[in-house]
């Protein structure tokens, strides 16, 4: 992969930052920059055929609403939905999460009821499991962490029993980049009719989807971590799944009849769509999509990991610095320490010198109570990184060292 060239599709790299020097961005897990093309997409929606979608019988509604349609079948494609049933637009994983729990557990949940989530979990796959279990007087179980960052398998399958009714567990940790073995965590739910929910917020840039095959209830995910928009997402759920719940939302567009006495509902997946869409988030997801395709995923990933894998080592030379989570699979994704400073030190340090990377609990309090700590230094990447720029991160890593030493 030419990363210059690849460099080059994002405008915000063309910016000088207002120290004068080049933004080298390594907080992809937070969110990722935006190319050219997805911030054409949305602007031509807007300039050129901005309408509602799905009512209008004039051609810039047409227009929309074809765009909408071929959006949505961009996202079943790319994480092999059966059908583009299944692929609901959501505001993010975040919002999907709560509309899983509220829907589809929470009416049925009570005290005999269990739930099982992990101790990596950020707060968004976390806090709505936690708040359901909490109104319904059912359990909330916490598969523990093994001391490099991986999940306990063995401590998950003891906690499966007949009285679980969720497991959801995020595919990768946005603190440490352990990469959870989704295989394992599904099949051993399976054998107890458990429902799983993966939060693969951080998975899709890392590696091909494929619900099917992955045999998950759920899957949810954000564009903006996709060189999307914010403010969409997609809420992936079985076609049977998503039959059985009420309606996500109820309002306009969701509807086949409305009557004083009733309504009957629309079909999957407008059912669990009512009020008008993030119609330009939708149109500027699909051209993160195309874009990420066009590119590809595998190249993607390889090329993310070989930047991971070069800073582990660079970092594992570097006395006084310490990496937080040694898991058996990662991704592009590290937490670590610089002895004696505080993370938000380290990094308001780095920033002087163009380098942006995230400090703090990474919405993931359960995580740092774990660790022993109030927060990390994160480090992530993402396609427009080069091995030069962890050079960089590693020179101002030892600066800051040695300023504070
Ligand atoms: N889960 C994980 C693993 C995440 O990394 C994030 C974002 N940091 C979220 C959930 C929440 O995503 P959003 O804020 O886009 O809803």
């Amino acid at each position: 992969m030419n990363v210059e060239a690849v460099k080059k599709q994002f405008p915000i790299f063309n910016k000088a930052n207002p120290a004068g020097n080049e933004l080298i961005y390594l907080d992809n897990a937070a969110t990722t920059q935006k190319p050219q093309v997805v911030i054409d997409a949305i602007a031509d929606y807007y300039a050129g055929y901005n309408s509602n979608v799905g009512r209008g019988s004039y051609w810039p509604a047409t227009a929309a609403t074809i765009a909408f349609k071929e959006a949505r079948n961009t996202v079943q494609d790319f994480i092999n939905a059966r059908t583009h049933k299944e692929c609901i637009f959501t505001s993010g994983t975040t919002d999907a999460i709560n509309k899983v729990a509220n829907n589809y557990l929470i009416p049925n949940l009570t005290s005999a009821d269990s739930v099982i989530v992990t101790e990596m979990e950020h707060h968004g796959n976390f806090v709505p499991w936690q708040q359901a279990c909490l109104s319904s007087g059912a359990k909330l179980k916490v598969i523990p962490l093994r001391d490099n960052g991986d999940l306990d398998y063995e401590a998950y399958e003891q906690l499966l029993d007949d009285s679980v009714r969720m497991v959801a567990v995020t595919a990768i940790s946005n603190a440490l980049g352990t990469k959870n073995d989704l295989k394992r965590i599904v099949e051993a739910a399976r054998a107890f009719n458990t429902a799983v929910l993966i939060d693969a917020a951080q998975l899709v840039t890392h590696e091909k989807i494929d619900v099917q095959q992955l045999d998950c209830d759920f899957l949810v995910f954000s564009g903006h971590k996709l060189f999307g928009p914010t403010g969409i997402g997609v809420l992936y759920g079985k076609e049977d799944l998503l039959e059985g719940i009420p309606p996500l939302s109820y309002g306009g567009g969701m509807v086949k009849q409305v009557t004083v006495e009733e309504t009957i509902f629309a079909d999957l997946p407008e059912k669990h769509e009512g009020g008008t869409s993030n119609i330009a988030g939708v149109i500027g997801l699909g051209a993160a999509i195309c874009f990420v395709n066009k590119l590809g995923l595998t190249a993607i990933h390889e090329h993310t990991k070989s930047l991971t894998d070069y800073t582990l080592v660079k970092l594992g030379d570097l006395d006084g610095v310490r990496i937080l989570g040694l898991p058996d699979e990662r991704a592009s994704v590290i937490s670590l320490a610089v002895e004696k400073v505080h993370p938000h030190d380290v990094a308001s340090f780095l920033s002087e010198r163009g380098i942006a990377i995230r400090a703090g609990h990474h919405c993931t309090h359960p995580l740092m109570k774990r660790l022993g700590v109030q927060g990390t230094c994160r480090v992530s990447f993402g396609i427009y990184n080069k091995p030069e720029e962890v050079d960089m991160l590693i020179e101002g890593l030892i600066e800051v060292r040695d300023f504070f030493a």
